[in-house]
C-alpha cells in the first residue's frame, strides 16, 4: 500500500501525460512556454481569482507576497503554530518577526480566539508592527476565513492563506486560494494537486499586486528581465510541469476531488466507533485531504499504532512532530500566546495513506489494524 499513490495516478492518466510532455520538448520552450499562461489562466478560472502567478515552488510563493507586500524588519507576521516549516521560515526569511498562534484540536487550523489574544499583545508591546495573519488550510481543510477576515478588518491585517495543502477545498462553494488578498498553493507531488517536480502558485483579485509578483518572480523585471526595477528571485514553473498539471488539473476537477472525498467518507464510516477523533469537517467545508490526521489518545498509543501499520506494511506518517515554536532555529523566541494544544497534537496525531486511488480493500487493511491495537488498549 502506498501512503499516496503516484505510481498509480500515472498509469490512469499516462496517455494524456505523456503526450502532453512531449509537446514541450518538440516545442523546445522549456521556460514560460504558452502551457504555463494556459494552466494559469486554469488555475485562475477554477479558484474563482482574477489573477493567477505560477512560481518555483510553494515556499517561494509566501515569501513573494510577503516581498510584493513590503514586508520587513519590525513587522509581526501571526502564523499557526502547527504547520510545515515553509509557513514561518518566509516570515524570518524576510526579516519580519514570526509570532506563533495556537490552533484548534478538532479542525488543526489556527484558532481565531489564539489569534485575537495574540495580536493583541503584540500591539500592547508596542515593539513589532502587526501586518499579516498567514493562516494555514492545513491537511486540506480550509482555515476559518470567516472569523479570521474579521479580525483582519478589526486590527487593519493582510491575510495570506497559505494553501499549500488546501487547493480544491471550499467553504459554502468558494474556492480555497481564493480566501486571502494574497494566496498560495504548492504542486508538490504528494500535495492534493501535484506536479512532477517542484511548483508553485500565487492567487490575488488586486491588480497592482499581480503586477509586482510578476516582476518580482522574473529578477524584479521591469520592461524586461535585463531591466530591473527591484530586487526579485529567479523562480518560474517549467514549462514541463505546467503541461504535466494541465492534464493533472483536468483530473483533479473531474474526479480526483470527489474520489479522495469518497476514501474520507468511508474512513470516516469505517473508523467512528473506534476512535473518537477523527478529523472533523465543519458545516458547508469541503476537504481536498492532503492528509488524513487521525488523533489518538496519548504518544504511547500513537508509536503503538505507527508500529503495528508498519508490521502491515502500511505507511503513516506523523504531521507534525514538533510545533514551530519547538523548532531549534526558533526556540527563544518570544511566545505572545500560549500553545498548548498546538505541542500536544504534535504527540498525538497520525496521518493514514489517502489518495483518490485508495481502494476499499485497502482501507479496511487500516481499520482492521487499528480496531485490533484500540480494542487490546481497552
Ligand atoms: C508543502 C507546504 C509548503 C511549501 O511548499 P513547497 O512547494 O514544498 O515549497 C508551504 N506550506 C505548507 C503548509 C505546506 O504543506
Amino acid at each position: 500500500m502506498e501512503f499516496r499513490d503516484l505510481k498509480k495516478q500515472y498509469q490512469v492518466l499516462k496517455e494524456d501525460i505523456d503526450a502532453s510532455i512531449q509537446k514541450v520538448m518538440e516545442d523546445a520552450n522549456f521556460i514560460s512556454g504558452t502551457q504555463v499562461a494556459e494552466l494559469e489562466k486554469g488555475l485562475a478560472e477554477y479558484t474563482g481569482v482574477k489573477h493567477c502567478i505560477t512560481c518555483g515552488n510553494g515556499t517561494d510563493a509566501l515569501q513573494l507576497a510577503l516581498l510584493a507586500w513590503g514586508i520587513g524588519e519590525g513587522d509581526a507576521v501571526f502564523v499557526p503554530d502547527f504547520t510545515f516549516f515553509s509557513s514561518a521560515e518566509v516570515i524570518a526569511a524576510v526579516g519580519a518577526t514570526p509570532v506563533f498562534v495556537d490552533v484548534e484540536e478538532e479542525t488543526f487550523n489556527i484558532s481565531p480566539h489564539s489569534l485575537e489574544d495574540a495580536i493583541c499583545q503584540v500591539i500592547e508591546e508596542g515593539r513589532w508592527n502587526p501586518k499579516v495573519i498567514i493562516a494555514v488550510d492545513l491537511f486540506g481543510l480550509p482555515a476559518n476565513y470567516p472569523e479570521i477576515r474579521k479580525l483582519a478588518s478589526r486590527y487593519r491585517l493582510k491575510i495570506l492563506e497559505d494553501g499549500a495543502q488546501g487547493f480544491g477545498g471550499s467553504i459554502h462553494g468558494k474556492r480555497a486560494c481564493s480566501f486571502g488578498d494574497v494566496s498560495t498553493t504548492s504542486f508538490f507531488p504528494a500535495k492534493p494537486l501535484g506536479c512532477y517536480g517542484d511548483g508553485g502558485a500565487i492567487f490575488t483579485d488586486d491588480d497592482e499586486t499581480a503586477k509586482i509578483l510578476q516582476s518580482l518572480r522574473v529578477h524584479g523585471k521591469g520592461e524586461d528581465k535585463y531591466d530591473n526595477v527591484r530586487i526579485g528571485m529567479n523562480s518560474r514553473l517549467d514549462t514541463i510541469q505546467a503541461a504535466i498539471l494541465q492534464v493533472k488539473l483536468r483530473a483533479f476537477a473531474e474526479h480526483e476531488l470527489s474520489d479522495v472525498n469518497e476514501v474520507a467518507k468511508n474512513y470516516q464510516a469505517l473508523l467512528t466507533d473506534i476512535i473518537c477523533k477523527v478529523p472533523k469537517v465543519p458545516e458547508g467545508y469541503v476537504s481536498s485531504w492532503a492528509q488524513y490526521t487521525i488523533l489518538l489518545s496519548d504518544e504511547k498509543t500513537r508509536d503503538m499504532l505507527q508500529m503495528k501499520l508498519k508490521e502491515q506494511e502500511i505507511p503513516s506518517m506523523i504531521y507534525y512532530k514538533k510545533a514551530m515554536h519547538e523548532q531549534a532555529v526558533f526556540q527563544g523566541m518570544k511566545q505572545y500566546t500560549e500553545l498548548r494544544i498546538s505541542s500536544n497534537l504534535c504527540k498525538r496525531v497520525l496521518s493514514l495513506p489517502i489518495h483518490p486511488y485508495l481502494e476499499l480493500e485497502e482501507q479496511k487493511r487500516v481499520y482492521e489494524v487499528i480496531e485490533r491495537l484500540i480494542r487490546v488498549e481497552e
